[in-house]
């Protein structure tokens, strides 16, 4: 829960990035402290062992895109990593899943 200098609470929203709305109209993006975000990784999959491994360590990479996705865990938003080979998009999560 984030609160505005308004002292009201506010809303997360995603739309690649997470950010955060009050009523008042404040908007702010989510920090880096917040463990999520940012760049897309592109993955070269002429490399199958790194890739599984970008795979896997995507999901606690803060360079991930988070997208709003709901995951088997119950959490509702995902990371996406780009596959730089056909743009496959792959979807990770911190509990380890990998839609
Ligand atoms: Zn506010
Ligand atoms: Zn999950």
């Amino acid at each position: 829960m984030k609160f505005c200098h308004c002292g009201a609470s506010m809303k997360r929203t995603i739309k690649d990035r997470i950010y955060y709305e009050c009523h008042c109209g404040n908007k702010i993006k989510s920090e880096s402290s917040d463990a999520l975000i940012f760049e897309e990784i592109y993955v070269d999959v002429s490399n199958l062992e790194k890739f599984e491994t970008i795979i896997k360590n995507s999901a606690y990479d803060i360079a991930c895109t988070v997208v709003k996705k709901d995951c088997t865990c119950g959490r509702d938003y995902m990371k996406r990593v780009i596959v730089s080979d056909g743009m496959v998009s792959r979807y990770t999560c911190v509990c380890g899943n990998i839609a």
